[in-house]
């Protein structure tokens, strides 16, 4: 099969090959457990769905503006209003299919062949692969455990040079749950503006955020230089609302008009029923988000509790989203000398499926979700322990 070259260097998602082996052997009869998943166990709220149900009954399927409809891009801006104090008018948004979507849409919007974009790693998996896909040449960042795996202003500087063009901004971090004060980013945002280097801050995961980790953005940043900073969201994480495909962006005006260009000849409007749910949610309490995130702060420190204790194994304490990143390579051995033979091992001896670190750019770790009930995390979490030590 004649495939095009800009697909040479992009890799399937990780996560989905990690899914394939789970349901090979929950098929042949092996209990699986999964702590590798991505996206919250609570159900959407119920005045989101009832929302959308009524949208539907209305008859409201047909094609929308492409950047989403006019009462949703309002209460974006809205939501940066209320927690930020910063209202991004309606022609500064764009709705898109997903938080991925904008990523795409962003790095398509604004690379030339070869421009470099600074991903500090860990990092989510698909920067890497969207900005080869736009052309563009990912350069990671290292960061270690013991600086929380965040990125300082002089490892970036030692990464830039003078093809730099962008730098992703993931806080709170999947895969690490890391999370910047307000002081460090101002820090780091501050260093890529004056090098004219462009901020694309990836805040999926904001409400998220366990104290004392602060509930932080770049909107006040955009607000101030917007043909420097984008800021990217969505419903997926904050409101149990990740099979929608409802995200969105701030941006330039100028650049949520290529972000339409783009998306107009690629995908159309998001879902017209799924805005309107969207809308529900944003315009609505926020009881209903703060439930959840109580719930991932408790099973954070459930989690942390069990890793914590297990030897030879470093795990900063998360300060948000739904994941830890435990640094597990003193327990490399020459039959498991990396992350995908050791998360190998313990799916065959605990039966519980993790993510290699590798796929997030750091091989000396494993990625596992707590967003699963107590029961399954708790147990999940004392087989992998057991697996573990059965290494030495
Ligand atoms: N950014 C990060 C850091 C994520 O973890 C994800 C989803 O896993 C996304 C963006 C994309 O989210 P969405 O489901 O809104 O496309």
């Amino acid at each position: 099969m004649r495939l095009s070259l800009k697909l040479s260097g992009v890799k399937p998602s990780a996560t989905l090959a990690i899914n394939a082996k789970t349901q090979e052997m929950k098929a042949a009869g092996k209990p699986v457990v999964s702590l590798a998943v991505g996206e919250p166990d609570f159900p959407t709220p119920g005045h989101i769905k009832d929302a959308a149900k009524a949208a539907l009954d209305a008859d409201f399927t047909r094609y929308t503006a492409v950047p989403g409809i006019p009462e949703l891009r309002d209460a974006v801006g809205a939501y940066f209003g209320r927690f930020y104090g910063v209202t991004p008018p309606r022609e500064a948004v764009i709705v898109t299919n997903g938080g991925k979507q904008a990523l795409y849409n962003l790095f398509t919007a604004l690379l030339n062949p070869g421009e470099e974009v600074l991903i500090p790693a860990p990092y989510w998996v698909s920067y890497p692969d969207m900005t080869i896909l736009a052309g563009g040449l990912p350069v990671s960042v290292p960061t270690d455990a013991e600086d929380n795996f965040l990125v300082s202003v002089e490892a970036l500087e030692k990464a830039r040079t003078p093809g730099t063009r962008i730098l992703v901004l993931n806080s709170p971090s999947n895969p690490t749950g890391g999370c910047y004060s307000k002081a460090q980013l101002d820090a780091i945002v501050e260093w890529a503006i004056a090098r004219k280097v462009f901020v694309i801050a990836d805040e999926i995961y904001d409400q998220l955020v366990y104290p004392p980790a602060e509930r932080v953005s770049c909107v006040g940043w955009w607000e101030k230089h917007s043909e420097n900073v984008a800021v990217v969201n969505g419903m997926a994480k904050s409101f149990a609302m990740t099979g929608w495909r409802v995200g969105y962006c701030v941006a330039h005006p100028g650049l949520i008009k290529a972000q339409s260009k783009i998306q107009g000849q690629a995908t159309s409007n998001v879902c017209s029923f799924a805005q309107k749910g969207a809308l529900a949610a944003l315009t609505g309490g926020f009881d209903c988000v703060e439930k959840m995130r109580a719930s991932f702060e408790r099973r954070r420190d459930l989690a942390m509790e069990v890793v914590s204790r297990w030897p030879g194994v470093k795990c900063p304490t998360p300060g948000g989203a739904f994941y830890l990143f435990p640094d597990v390579s003193a327990l490399y051995t020459k039959n498991i000398p990396d992350s995908a033979a050791m998360c190998g091992h313990i799916l065959e001896k605990a039966q519980v499926a993790l993510v290699p670190g590798a796929a997030f750019g750091d091989d000396r770790c494993i990625r596992l979700s707590y967003a699963v009930n107590d029961k399954t995390l708790l147990e999940g979490l004392s087989t992998v322990g057991k697996a573990l030590k059965e290494i030495r």
